[in-house]
């Protein structure tokens, strides 16, 4: 069966699946959904069998109706190597009463890689399968680890260049030094005065302005998008949730049917919506549980039903989750809309004039298959420190705010269901914080005057952990981008440099 993608602002326009992937954005500022979530078409007894690719491709095949055959399973192919640390390329790890669904074994360690890895692949073949002869240009905004994702998938691939911003402030060092010492003559790296949501919202702008696209397609350039509001990020991603499921199973530690619930560490809202559309495909999961750090607006939402941006931005130890715009968020609010795309488009004109929107009652019940909640600093790190005394096991501080926020749905919800722990960066990635976490004062005083590559050795010398290549590559790595702007400079920044 076809599926086609329609804005969830206006149903006039239909595109296929490889022109969603093209354009990114919709022209009316909408995001590209199936006009139908597809069913499984394979048994849960059969995806506990295959490898991660195959599965892969039984997935993405059921979204990406308009790839061949031999197209996807090409681009599956490329992405899903040896770029990956380990054959399962996304094992999942027992500890302390949940199963961590570990995401970080590609090339940049983070989640991010799970859908960057295949996203080139998918575009540069879009663009051939289109007959685009323009360069691609692949705008980003990121918290920190979408941006060295999208420009290692994308360095050097031919027809295309990548513009990445990131907050100056707002990423830890390691996240930085990744970003700035990527190679290939396509990468472009800046940052910018502001945080994260200024960062999407000059991008949005750009893509939005009609006259600048105009100007640059008569130059030979077209603008694309490798963040989340790309379906090409979000299609990959509904694969793990899936594979999950199948690990468990063939491990024996559920049975077929039985229901899981997710944990999903979440920011712009494109995680735990790959989940929402695997549980939408007919996987058996009972919740779906959104965890926040500080930065509090999904637990306010899921608690209130208004969604209200107006409030201080906090820099916390989950920078990738420092974000009070959650994009796809407008994916589920039009779901819940009856796909109302009039309802849904003054909502999200609200969001921008006001900075809130409320939700109607009827909404509201759509919302029952998740779960939200916050960790505050203090119990992430707690957190990091009690599963590492329990199971001796090092996590994130990312994936630490879900391990914080499933023992308080536990506790409160009394559930019994069997949790996976969406497991989203390498703790090397955030190595202070974690650090921070597992020092013991029988360890004598805490270095705090090394820096954070110090404290990557430090770290592995107390827990043994080996030390990803994507770490050590960093102490040699020369920086090669410098450029820093202001928020209001970002578009002046892109025009000079595709000059
Ligand atoms: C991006 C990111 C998140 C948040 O994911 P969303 O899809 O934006 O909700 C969480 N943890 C890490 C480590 C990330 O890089």
């Amino acid at each position: 069966m076809e599926v086609l993608f329609k804005s969830t602002r206006n149903h006039a326009e239909k595109v296929t699946a490889s022109q969603a992937i093209l354009k990114g954005l919709a022209d009316d500022g909408g995001l590209y959904v199936p006009e139908v979530i597809p069913k499984l078409d394979l048994t849960l007894g059969k995806i506990a069998d295959l490898s991660y690719q195959e599965l892969a491709y039984e997935v993405m095949k059921l979204f990406l109706t308009d790839y061949t055959e031999q197209e996807l399973k090409s681009c599956i192919e490329k992405a899903y190597d040896d770029k990956f640390d380990c054959r399962e390329i996304a094992p999942i790890h027992y500890a302390n009463g949940s199963y961590y669904l570990e995401l970080f074994h590609g090339e940049t360690i983070a989640f991010k890689d799970m859908a960057l890895s295949l996203l080139p692949h998918l575009l540069t073949t879009a663009a051939k399968k289109n007959q685009v002869t323009d360069e691609i240009v692949i705008l980003t905004a990121t918290s920190g680890d979408t941006g060295k994702a999208a420009l290692a998938g994308f360095a050097d691939v031919p027809g295309t260049r990548i513009i990445v911003f990131y907050p100056k402030d707002g990423v830890s060092a390691v996240q930085e030094k990744q970003m700035v010492t990527q190679k290939g003559a396509n990468t472009h790296v800046i940052g910018i005065k502001g945080n994260f949501d200024d960062a999407q919202n000059g991008v949005k702008a750009i893509f939005n302005d009609k006259e600048l696209a105009k100007d640059l397609k008569e130059k030979g350039f077209v603008f694309s998008s490798a963040n989340s509001i790309n379906i090409g990020r979000l299609v990959p991603q509904v694969v793990y949730y899936v594979y999950a499921y199948g690990t468990l199973l063939a491990q024996g530690k559920i049975k077929e049917g039985e229901e899981v619930n997710f944990t999903v560490p979440t920011g712009n809202f494109g995680n735990i919506l790959a989940a929402y559309y695997a549980k939408s495909m007919g996987l058996p999961i009972h919740k779906l549980i959104c965890a926040s750090n500080e930065n509090k607006v999904l637990f306010d939402f899921f608690g209130t039903g208004t969604y209200d941006k107006n409030r201080e931005f906090i820099l916390t130890s989950s920078p990738s989750m420092d974000i009070l715009i959650s994009s796809n968020l407008e994916r589920l609010i039009y779901k819940i809309a009856d796909e109302n795309p009039d309802k849904n488009r003054e909502m999200m004109q609200a969001l921008t004039s006001k900075g809130s929107y409320t939700i109607t009652d009827e909404m509201k019940k759509g919302l029952k298959d998740f779960y939200g909640g916050f960790a505050n600093e203090k119990d992430t790190l707690a957190t990091i420190r009690e599963v590492y005394k329990a199971a001796d096991y090092v996590i994130d501080t990312h994936t630490a705010v879900a391990a914080a926020v499933y023992e308080t749905f536990k506790k409160n919800e009394k559930d019994e269901h069997a949790n996976v722990i969406v497991s989203t960066a390498s703790p090397y990635k955030f190595a202070r914080s974690v650090m921070e976490a597992v020092w013991d004062e029988k360890d004598g005083q805490f270095p705090s005057q090394e820096d954070d590559f110090a404290l990557v050795r430090l770290l592995n010398e107390k827990t043994g952990l080996a030390v990803p290549k994507a770490v050590k590559e960093l102490d040699f790595a020369e920086v090669l981008h410098n450029t820093v702007c202001e928020k209001e400079k970002m578009c002046e920044e892109v025009v000079k440099y595709l000059k």
